[in-house]
């Protein structure tokens, strides 16, 4: 499978500065941001700083330190939340996932009972 990444996508224009995020947290793999339209109390979304499309072509190509950078930046971003009762992560993927953004994002949505997991039927 290939990736063909778009460098004018709403998430590399943000990690470039060229649009402004509420940063919720950074380090030197991942960036973390509130959603500018928030689905529940909590919604961060978290990406990596490197051109990955997809979930599948961040676990498939990205090092070993951008992973763990990554996940760090996860554990971060629920720690700062405050998600002691649970949160969902999901990471929509093209389009079957209805994936809008294409650069890999993980939102992480939390801060209420978030119902089923998807739509019955
Ligand atoms: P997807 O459908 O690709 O999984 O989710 C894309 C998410 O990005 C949506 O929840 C949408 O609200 C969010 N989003 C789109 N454009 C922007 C933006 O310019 N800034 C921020 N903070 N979020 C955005």
């Amino acid at each position: 499978m290939t990736f063909d990444y778009d460098p004018q996508n709403i998430f590399a224009r943000i990690l470039r500065g060229e649009i402004p995020n509420k940063t919720v947290y950074e380090n030197d793999h991942a960036l973390a941001f509130h959603d500018i339209a928030p689905q529940a109390p909590v919604h961060v979304l978290i990406i990596p700083k490197g051109a990955y499309v997809s979930f599948d072509h961040f676990a498939r190509d990205a090092s070993a330190e951008e992973q763990a950078g990554f996940m760090l930046a996860v554990a971060e971003v629920c720690r700062i939340a405050g998600v002691e009762d649970g949160f969902r992560a999901i990471a929509n993927t093209r389009k079957h996932g209805v994936q809008d953004v294409p650069h890999f994002h993980l939102h992480i949505l939390g801060g209420r009972v978030l119902g089923p997991m998807l739509p019955r039927g």
